[in-house]
Order: C-alpha cells, then sequence, then structure tokens
C-alpha cells in the first residue's frame, strides 16, 4: 500500500468510526429518551373513594425515578402518591385509592399521574409521561328496595328473592355466611337471586344480605329476615370393604402417587378430592344463562327407590375402625342396573366428563345459577354445551366414581352450592317460593 492509498485508508476508517459513533450517540439517546408506559385499572369512567385503582409502569430501557398522582376540581388540586425510587426498577404496580382528606364533591374530576425515568436529559422532560383520567366522583350508594321473596328456608334447601337496585351495578347478590350467591337482572330490570340455606348452617346463624356494589365502587347492604327451618339430618355408617377399595382405587392412583395402599388413596380421595371437586363446583356454578331455562317441577329418576339423603352424615369404617366423616350432598336413586337417566328439566349441559368422586359426570345449568347434577354414569350421551329438553335421557346409571352399587347421585346446586333436591320435585314448593317472585320479573 503506497503513501496516499493508507492516507485514503485512515481517512475512511476515521470517518466510518465518527458515523458508528454517531450511530451509537443517537442510539444511546433515543434509548435515554424512550417513555415508560403507563396503564391503570379500572378502565371505567366513575369513581369513589372505595375505587382500588391499579397503576402500572413498565420502564423500556432507562429504569424509573419517580412518579406522582394528583386530582383536581374545579381549579383546586392536591397531590396525593409521591414515590421516588433509588433501585431504578424497570417496573412497578400501586395500588391506590384516591384522597378522602382533600373534600371533593361528587362530579368530575381529573387524576393525573406524572412519571419519570432515570434519563440523562430529564431535566428537559427526557423520559417523562403522563396520562389524565377524566372521572365522575360519584359517592351516592346504590338503594335496594326487596320486592318480594321468601320468609323461611329450610336448612339445607333454597331461597329466592327480587329486588330492585337505584343504578347500574358492578356485582350483585346476596351473601350467606362465606357464600356469595350472585343475582341475575331480568327484563324488568329487577334483579332475582337464588340462594342457598347451607345444610351446617345453625339456623340463628342465618342472617343473609343483599349485597351491591355500583360502577364507581360504592356498596351497600341489606340484610334479609328470612327464618331458617331446622333440619335433623340422618345419620349413616358406610363400611368400606377390601374388595371396594381394591375395585375402585385404581382409577384414583395416578392421581397420589406417593399413597402405597389403596387405604390410603380412599382417605385422601374421600376427602381432598371431594373439597376439591365442591371447589371446582363453585366455578362451574358461574357458568349460568342470566335467564331461567327451565318450567315446572324437576323429575326425579323414574320407579327409583332412595338410598340416600341430602345432608346424610356419613362415617367411614373400615375393619371396625372409624377412617373418616363426611357429609352426603345429593339424593343416591336406585334402579335397575344402566337405567336411562332423564335430565330433570330444560337446560344447556355445563359438565359432561369424568369429575373425581362423581366418575362420569353430567352438569345441566338451569339458568340464575340453579344446576342439576347428575353422577356415578357408566356413560353419558351428550356433550358440554348441547341444549336438553325435561325427560331426554342424557345416559345410563352406573358405579363410576366412589360408588358402591349401581344408582344415580342426582344433586341440586345453587351458585355451585349443592342443596337439598326434594324441594325441586315438588311442583307446590315450587309455585310458592319461586314462581311466586320470578314470573313477575319476566
Ligand atoms: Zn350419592
Amino acid at each position: 500500500m503506497d503513501k496516499k492509498g493508507s492516507g485514503t485508508f485512515v481517512r475512511n476508517a476515521l470517518i466510518l468510526l465518527i458515523l458508528v459513533a454517531i450511530g451509537l450517540g443517537v442510539f444511546a439517546f433515543i434509548r435515554d429518551g424512550s417513555p415508560p408506559t403507563l396503564s391503570l385499572t379500572p378502565e371505567s369512567n366513575v369513581a369513589s373513594f372505595n375505587t382500588d385503582f391499579t397503576l402500572k409502569i413498565t420502564a423500556k430501557h432507562i429504569g424509573l425515578k419517580s412518579f406522582s398522582a394528583s386530582l383536581s376540581q374545579d381549579g383546586k388540586r392536591v397531590d396525593f402518591l409521591q414515590r421516588t425510587f433509588t433501585d431504578k426498577p424497570m417496573e412497578h404496580t400501586e395500588v391506590f385509592r384516591l384522597p378522602r382528606d382533600a373534600a371533593f364533591k361528587e362530579g368530575p374530576v381529573e387524576l393525573t399521574v406524572v412519571v419519570h425515568t432515570h434519563s440523562l436529559l430529564s431535566f428537559i422532560g427526557r423520559g417523562k409521561t403522563s396520562l389524565v383520567r377524566k372521572l365522575t366522583f360519584d359517592l351516592t350508594p346504590p338503594r335496594i328496595t326487596v320486592n318480594q321473596g321468601v320468609h323461611n328456608v329450610n336448612q339445607g334447601g333454597s331461597g329466592a328473592v327480587s329486588f330492585t337496585v337505584s343504578k347500574p351495578v358492578a356485582r350483585v347478590g346476596i351473601a350467606v355466611g362465606e357464600d356469595f350467591f350472585p343475582a341475575y337482572q331480568q327484563k324488568s330490570g329487577d334483579y332475582f337471586c337464588f340462594f342457598a340455606m347451607p345444610y351446617d348452617m345453625l339456623p340463628s346463624d342465618f342472617k343473609p344480605r343483599i349485597i351491591v356494589r355500583d360502577l364507581a365502587g360504592n356498596e351497600a347492604t341489606q340484610t334479609l329476615y328470612i327464618y331458617a327451618i331446622p333440619k335433623d339430618f340422618k345419620f349413616d355408617k358406610i363400611n368400606v370393604p377390601d374388595n371396594f377399595l381394591n375395585d375402585k382405587m385404581p382409577q384414583y392412583s395416578s392421581q397420589y402417587p406417593q399413597e402405597q395402599s389403596p387405604l390410603d388413596i380412599y382417605k385422601r380421595v374421600n376427602r381432598e378430592l371431594r373439597k376439591q371437586n365442591v371447589g371446582e363446583l363453585r366455578r362451574v356454578g358461574l357458568d349460568t344463562a342470566n335467564v331461567p331455562l327451565w318450567s315446572g317441577p324437576f323429575l326425579r329418576l323414574p320407579n327409583a327407590a332412595g338410598r340416600a339423603g341430602f345432608g346424610d352424615q356419613r362415617d367411614y369404617f373400615y375393619n371396625g375402625m372409624k377412617i373418616d366423616n363426611e357429609t352426603h350432598l345429593g339424593v343416591d336413586l336406585a334402579s335397575l342396573a344402566h337405567a336411562p337417566v332423564p335430565a330433570a328439566n330444560d337446560g344447556h349441559v355445563v359438565m359432561a366428563e369424568f369429575f373425581g368422586i362423581y366418575g362420569n359426570c353430567v352438569i345441566i345449568d338451569h339458568g340464575l345459577g340453579l344446576q342439576s347434577l347428575y353422577s356415578h354414569l357408566d356413560s353419558f350421551d351428550v356433550a358440554k354445551g348441547a341444549d336438553v329438553k325435561k325427560g331426554q335421557f342424557i345416559g345410563k346409571t352406573g358405579t363410576t366414581g366412589l360408588a358402591g352399587g349401581d344408582h344415580l347421585h342426582f344433586g341440586i346446586l345453587i351458585s355451585g352450592v349443592q342443596v337439598s333436591p326434594v324441594e325441586w320435585w315438588d311442583e307446590h314448593w315450587i309455585k310458592d317460593n319461586v314462581l311466586k317472585h320470578l314470573n313477575k320479573q319476566q
């Protein structure tokens, strides 16, 4: 390479170096100034002091420095939240409520959130993002007016109430102890709610309450004075023989690989899996139509003898030793082996699968949280999603799951809580306790 050539090379290399440096500089400059993204939920445009806002801040390349939130109304501005970060986090989530002490009145307010990153040029406003949310401040709780409903319920039975709410709601239903039964708005605009009086609740503890939360988070409650009629439940002894365990436990052994003996598997199935299934029923209970799909009394398996009742207190014995105690939460009906099982009423199939202790199980939704359950089926002829008519055969009785002999375990559920099916076979009970309150809503 001659002198001239080497000069050109050095010059070109220098230009390239400068270009690379400029490129890197531009790249760093863009990265440094990249603003974080913000999301604020709920997205609703009404709020109260009870609204739990969740602010999610995500930085892109440069860590977070600070954020602040302010609320303004009619020219008055209050800074109510400030955070400064020293560890330059790339993400931050903040849950907050609006300030009570600032004495804002009902009406329009403006919520502003401003976030800064550790951008080198933050003093000229780089790496800054803000979010402005125009809200209507609503501090008036909804008003509840009970229209009609039951005056008494049976322990372990069902009840129904209809009521009116003065404004749109985010959550509405009846709380009974730990259980919450959603209410469903009917064509009339009124809400209709089925609820249970749990079999294991003392009648003196039965204090159902309507709970309503509006879109802004204001809550109202109203206690219902409904008399709970105590019921005596039967005591029953169940012997668990070895041939039952040897026959039944292989279907569950893969779920409890650490257990060696069929008896140990059984103890866990009867207790843990039963409990787990009860929890899953609560979720299935929410998969419901918001209008009644059924009419008239529910069908009972034809020509069947009752073998066990709802609420039976069962002590389980193995070789004379008590190994467990559980409550039977359906009715056992025995007919001929593999007897065809009719749908108890019109509805929509929300489960048709092998389901824990229930074996092959079909659950039909009848709307408003009311569902019927058919278990230990030998086989089923319907699939999840199918619409069925009252009396339509949905499967055959059998011994799948924890069934000792061929029978149908029939259950009724209210928002996933098991209740006595007997009431639902009784036309008079339905008329007096449900239709009287429901028909006026249609
Ligand atoms: Zn049963």
